[in-house]
């Protein structure tokens, strides 16, 4: 018998307000466009949009809510996966024009049943972006798309900034945690690929806290360096709900500050945004301006 964990203070959310928030909500439920900030209910939300200290940031889910795959760490629904509409990528388009974005995730379902995986549809969403205005940063973080290049090429001809593909966890817990299909040497393919061919910065994510050792972390971070990878991020993972994989532990504070050391001092990763609330696309365009930019 284990006693059932409290989630520690440090994990308390602060519900987002204020007129800048009302305006974007607005504009993305007349589109009928969907962002993770709002559906995965991100405790982020407040900090990313309004962008404070610099770009905001938004990460809008393309070609629908359901997911061909089922990952035990993810809430997305499986299965019953619907058409693609055909007018996403110039209505998300148009609204980052009229929320005035200067820097947009985009991110996406798996869609195992589509012919090229989605990979066309995702990248005419960024290129219609870019068409808008080419000074607005995009950044993808893409699928694996069952590692084929010639699918992976296709999201870098549209010419996004930054390219982000989550490995997740390490090795060891690849397929506790992930569907069968995904993969530890697969995502790092996908990642190589994009270092290897692209003049663009590649990023990826990690959830701590599913029963990782430090020497694995370490690996992981390493194997992510070596295969071009410039940016990492490392965040808490929290069980969407009791049928999610279990909680394994709420790592520290000064844990998560300790590997954004190592990565940065150490393994040479020009950021790293590591910490309990963090994820992939948290206040990603103020770090990158931050330190990329700047
Ligand atoms: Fe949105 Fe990502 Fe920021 Fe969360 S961390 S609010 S999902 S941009
Ligand atoms: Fe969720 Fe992505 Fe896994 Fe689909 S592939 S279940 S969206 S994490």
């Amino acid at each position: 018998h284990m006693a059932r964990r409290r989630k520690p203070d440090w994990l308390k959310q602060r519900p987002p307000s204020g007129q800048r928030f009302t305006e974007i909500k607005e504009t993305l439920r007349d589109r009928d466009l969907h962002t993770v900030c709002e559906e995965a209910n991100c405790p982020n939300l407040g900090e990313c949009w309004s962008g404070r200290n610099g770009p905001g940031t938004a990460t809008f889910m393309l070609m629908g809510d359901r997911c061909s795959r089922a990952c035990n760490f993810c809430d997305v629904e499986t299965g019953g996966m619907e058409a693609l509409d055909p007018e996403e990528p110039s209505k998300v388009a148009d609204a980052v024009a009229e929320i005035g974005l200067d820097y947009v995730v985009l991110t996406s379902v798996d869609r195992d049943d589509l012919p090229d995986q989605g990979a066309g549809h995702f990248a005419r969403t960024v290129e219609a972006i870019k068409e808008r205005d080419p000074g607005i940063l995009v950044e993808v973080l893409i699928p694996d798309f069952r590692g084929d290049p010639a699918l992976v090429d296709r999201i870098v001809e549209a010419g996004p900034d930054v390219i982000a593909h989550n490995v997740e966890t390490v090795e060891r817990l690849q397929w506790p945690v992930r569907d069968r299909r995904a993969g530890y040497e697969q995502s790092l393919s996908v990642l190589e690929r994009v270092a290897d061919t692209a003049d663009v910065y590649t990023k990826t994510s990690l959830m701590l806290g599913v029963g990782e050792y430090d020497h694995e972390i370490y690996r992981t971070l390493s194997d992510c360096r070596e295969a071009g990878v410039d940016v990492v991020t490392l965040g808490q993972y929290l069980q969407p709900s009791r049928s999610h994989l279990d909680v394994y532990e709420y790592v520290h504070p000064d844990a998560f500050e300790t590997w954004r050391r190592v990565a940065e001092a150490e393994l040479g990763f020009l950021y790293c945004a590591s910490g309990p609330m963090v994820r992939s696309s948290y206040r990603a365009g103020e770090l990158f301006v931050d330190a990329v930019l700047r």
